[in-house]
């Protein structure tokens, strides 16, 4: 049987906390079984104080100086854990499967994309994902700028986004690809095209103004006489972009997949490379010494192997998901910075979790992956003080987990309960 107080109580919380914003002083104390704050062991018997919005203690239960009117979350049995954070998403594509990547940028209207995307983002909060930096829009223009704006008014539930907007690619080198199509046709372009020192910087400049906060560059493709994926972009291109995005605060990130794309990805300033499967162990190397971050996407490859390769999950894995776990595990050994990525959308959002289970397969402890989920990426977002922990004065981003996350990776499927900015949204 329902409880009814208790869900008069949520709805007229929910209802409170969607009409008042800053006017009302809500106060939320939340306790677990366990609290991992982001660092070091989970603590039993640990509390977290909420007001405003924002985490205000930290603690054992005793020790925190509760408001009288502060409303009791009790969760037993499960982990209070900062807000989960997944740096490779896109919410305007979905599962290959069901439509081919070239389907959805020539076929589906922007509009429909953009409804379905408010589903992505809603199935993304509820699985625990509080931020996503969401990398490209994939031939649907700018509609993540008003995605992102319609979560942020509360219009639709979902992450915090960090959007990228069109991403860049170097002319005739993205897709969908000329050689499938009639010359003659004119079809829409998987993303913003530049030649030269000039258009590359103009693309980041518009982008910027149009609301990227993030620069997203294609920096290989599959260019090569054969099909083999090349890089695209010149060493000079590469480092006029990322200084005009440097130069206004905006962080840059480079998809590649080659070991020569890397290497100039890294050698012009990169913030972060997305993919990384075919780094050397020099090119790795570099990473580290320039300090730039790895995000490895390890779920894409087992993803495509099962749509288009007859790859079974759990079976033998294909050469693209062989090549990225060795990645993987090369970057870690040599110490780069990994912070969790999926690219999610290629497979179903909500499922971000996947590339977590992925990272503590290929070797990580469930802490590590569960740090490069949350401190590691909230670094790499350079936003360490407001997410990705719980400590004083971060952002009210938390996720209760049934069991101990710690323990088990897999106890990120059993989400019990979501908040995001001292809301709740599951419960
Ligand atoms: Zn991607």
């Amino acid at each position: 049987m329902p409880n009814w107080s208790r869900t008069l109580a949520l709805s007229l919380t929910l209802i409170a906390s969607s009409c008042a914003h800053a006017a009302d002083p809500r106060s939320l104390l939340l306790s677990a079984d366990r609290v991992w704050t982001g660092e070091g062991k989970p603590h039993a018997g640990w509390a977290v104080l909420v007001v405003d919005g924002r985490v205000k203690e930290v603690g054992p239960v005793d020790s925190i100086t509760t408001p009288a009117d502060a409303e009791r979350v009790d969760l037993p049995g499960k982990t209070l854990i900062p807000g989960l954070i997944d740096l490779h998403s896109h919410v305007l594509l979905h599962p290959y499967n069901e439509t081919t990547w070239d389907d959805q940028v020539i076929k589906e209207q922007v509009e429909y994309r953009t409804l379905l995307a408010g589903k992505h983002a809603a199935d993304t909060l509820q699985a625990g994902f509080t931020t996503l930096r969401d990398l490209g829009t994939e031939g649907a223009n700018y509609a993540d700028v008003g995605i992102k704006r319609a979560i942020e008014q509360g219009v639709v539930p979902g992450p915090r986004l960090l959007i990228a907007t069109k991403a860049i690619v170097a002319s005739y080198s993205y897709g969908p690809a000329e050689r499938s199509y009639r010359p003659d046709m004119e079809i829409p372009y998987g993303a913003q095209e530049a030649t030269g020192v000039d258009e590359a910087v103009k693309a980041v400049r518009e982008q910027s103004a149009r609301g990227a906060d993030w620069i997203k560059i294609y920096g290989d493709y599959r260019t090569g006489v054969d099909g083999s994926s090349r890089p695209t972009f010149t060493l000079e291109e590469l480092k006029a972009m990322v200084e005009a995005s440097h130069i206004t605060g905006r962080k840059v990130a480079v998809h590649a997949s080659t070991d020569a794309a890397i290497r100039l990805a890294t050698l012009a300033g990169a913030d972060t490379i997305e993919h990384g499967y075919g780094a050397s162990e020099a090119t790795f190397r570099l990473m580290k010494e320039r300090g730039t971050a790895y995000v490895p996407t390890l779920t894409a490859p087992e993803a495509i192997g099962e749509y288009f390769q007859k790859h079974v999950r759990g079976g033998t894995p294909t050469p693209a998901m062989q090549e990225a776990a060795r990645a993987f595990t090369l970057a870690r050994r040599i110490g780069v910075v990994i912070g969790n990525g999926s690219d999610v959308g290629v497979f179903t959002h909500g499922t971000n979790a996947r590339e977590l289970e992925w990272m503590v397969r290929l070797g990580m402890t469930p802490t590590e992956a569960l740090r490069s989920a949350t401190v590691v990426a909230a670094g790499i977002l350079g936003k360490g003080k407001e997410l990705g922990q719980l400590v004083p004065g971060a952002l009210a981003d938390m996720v209760a987990v049934e069991g101990d996350p710690t323990a088990d990776i897999a106890a990120l499927r059993k989400v019990a309960f979501v908040m995001k900015g001292g809301k709740v949204y599951r419960r």
